[in-house]
């Protein structure tokens, strides 16, 4: 959803903020669908976008999401557009007000499933912790497949989702290999991306906060 409200969401996107209110009620609708199947199945979840000036309205985002009446929700810190370089909108580790606000709310209780935003380092070279390249099947238009979310490393999208052995493809490998035992420094676009921070903060409702597991592929999630 990026936002709580058509205001920031159409700040956030550039979009309409009219295509808010249809976003929001194609989730109450798929709420209304779900519930006359089962419960459980599929989890659904709200995804919202926080950077350095909006991060203070998470509780409101939460108490949001818990109106909604969806299973969780998930903020990813933002992004900078251009990928090879930093932005001052992105919250990093040693902007203390925002981290300790962001420790503040592991402390609470909450309604729904909870993770909040990885927060980056200044400095992710050394850095090797994407597991998109173990998980992730992102498909683009024209049906080329890569390991990567953010499709940052974009040049090296050679596979074809027809192709047989594309989950074992070169790209695949060099990825995995990089994000593993290589000693190489990563590429400029996994410096600045959330998805190789080490660990996002899950808070399930009981006080825990643990480390995000590896989502598994069959997993039944809808991330919206
Ligand atoms: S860390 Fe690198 S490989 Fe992983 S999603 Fe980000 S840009 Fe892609």
């Amino acid at each position: 959803m990026v936002a709580h409200k058509p205001s920031i969401y159409a700040a956030f996107t550039g979009r309409n903020a009219s295509s808010f209110v249809t976003l929001e009620n194609n989730i109450r609708q798929l709420l209304l669908v779900r519930s006359h199947y089962s419960h459980a199945v599929p989890f659904i979840e709200v995804g919202m976008v926080v950077d350095i000036s909006n991060v203070y309205q998470i509780p409101d985002m939460i108490r949001y999401a818990e109106s909604l009446g969806v299973d969780g929700i998930r903020f990813q810190n933002f992004i900078s557009p251009n990928q090879h370089e930093k932005s001052l909108h992105t919250i990093y580790s040693n902007y203390k007000k925002a981290k300790q606000f962001l420790a503040s709310l592991s402390e609470k209780d909450y309604g729904i499933q909870v993770i909040l935003p990885p927060v980056l380092d200044q400095d992710m070279s050394k850095h090797r912790n994407c597991k998109d390249p173990h998980t992730m099947v992102s498909i683009t238009g024209d049906m080329h497949v890569s390991p990567c979310s953010r499709h940052a490393l974009h040049k090296e999208l050679t596979d074809n989702v027809w192709d047989d052995a594309f989950w074992n493809s070169t790209t695949y490998q060099r990825l995995r290999l990089l994000h593993g035992k290589s000693t190489d420094t990563v590429p400029l676009p996994c410096q600045n991306c959330p998805k190789n921070v080490a660990q996002s903060p899950r808070i399930l409702n009981d006080r825990n906060a643990v480390e995000e597991p590896v989502t598994p592929l069959h997993q039944k999630t809808a991330m919206l």
